[in-house]
């Protein structure tokens, strides 16, 4: 499928300065340290990892809310193409402004649209998103969580983007709710054609929405795959530690947590070979010497590390 979004060897280094008058950088932070990826037509492609790995870096260059320090990002088509829906509702949505106006806000902005046809098209994004026209005239608090996520969704596909970053969307919602706005993210991106890029700290979310996914480790991408493959021929000692600490015996997705033994290096000066060997248990003595090349395992899959 035709390439929508591409970036290549991007990184985000923030500076640790020292000094309050005249301040010196005394290190840097590599939040992201060298990331590439593709997001094609049609399809869903997964980041997942840590909270630290880099993941909300990653999505806050790609919307252009953060500047990398290196490396670019390219986009089929006009910036609008590129919407996004965050965690937090209430921090995407003002809460002074009716929804009708929040929904036709993009479109005002990147759209030149009769006043009548933004009206019809916010209509027909409330039905699409599983509400109704009655919505309209009122404000984001009087929401649920999940018809507030209804409602960011809408106002994304408003301008018919053709790829939507969708930074953490059901993490903050109820359990019973997730599952229905995965759903309705999977029958819109049928119906309007749309592909997404997913943050996500839960497996078991990418593993339901995504064709590929990407394990981030302290800014760096250790494993990609098919999310097929993936999953079933996990490779990389770090992508195999999250999935048994997703251990099956508790299948309710809240219970997932990430156990890992020791604690997540800081990024400010990250360990040196792979970034993973104070934590890996097949650490060898070459690991926190060399950094491990990009091998394939099979056709897309591929890990790095040196066991491989
Ligand atoms: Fe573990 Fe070594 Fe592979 Fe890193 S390169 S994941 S330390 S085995
Ligand atoms: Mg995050």
């Amino acid at each position: 499928n035709e390439v929508l979004l591409e970036a290549e060897g991007l990184k985000k280094y923030f500076p640790v300065t020292k000094g309050l008058l005249i301040s010196k950088v005394t290190g840097w932070i590599k939040a992201v340290d060298g990331v590439s990826f593709q997001v094609r037509a049609g399809e869903t492609l997964g980041i997942v990892g840590e909270s630290g790995c880099g993941k909300s870096t990653t999505a806050k260059m790609l919307l252009m809310l953060e500047e990398p320090t290196e490396g670019t990002i390219r986009y089929q088509g006009q910036r609008s193409s590129v919407q996004a829906v965050f965690q937090d509702p209430w921090s995407s949505l003002n809460p002074r402004m009716r929804v009708r106006d929040l929904i036709a806000e993009p479109m005002v902005i990147n759209l030149n649209l009769s006043r009548r046809e933004m009206q019809d098209r916010v209509t027909k994004l409330l039905g699409d998103v599983g509400l109704s026209n009655y919505h309209a005239n009122l404000y984001p608090h009087e929401f649920s969580g999940g018809q507030r996520q209804r409602l960011a969704i809408a106002r994304a596909l408003s301008v018919e983007p053709r790829v939507i970053v969708l930074d953490e969307p059901v993490s903050a919602l109820d359990v019973s709710i997730r599952a229905q706005i995965m759903n309705l993210l999977k029958d819109l991106q049928e119906e309007y054609n749309v592909s997404y890029l997913l943050i996500a700290h839960h497996l078991a979310t990418v593993r339901y929405m995504c064709d590929w996914v990407a394990v981030m480790y302290l800014g760096q991408i250790v494993e990609f795959g098919p999310t097929k493959e993936l999953f079933q021929n996990a490779s990389h000692p770090y992508t195999k530690a999250l999935m048994n600490a997703a251990l099956p015996s508790h299948p309710d997705i809240e219970q997932e947590e990430m156990i890992l033994t020791g604690e997540v290096p800081s990024p400010l000066n990250p360990p040196e070979g792979c970034r993973f060997h104070p934590r890996c248990p097949f650490v060898m003595e070459r690991c926190s010497r060399d950094i491990p090349e990009v091998t394939e395992l099979a056709p897309g899959h591929v890990v790095s590390c040196h066991l491989y």
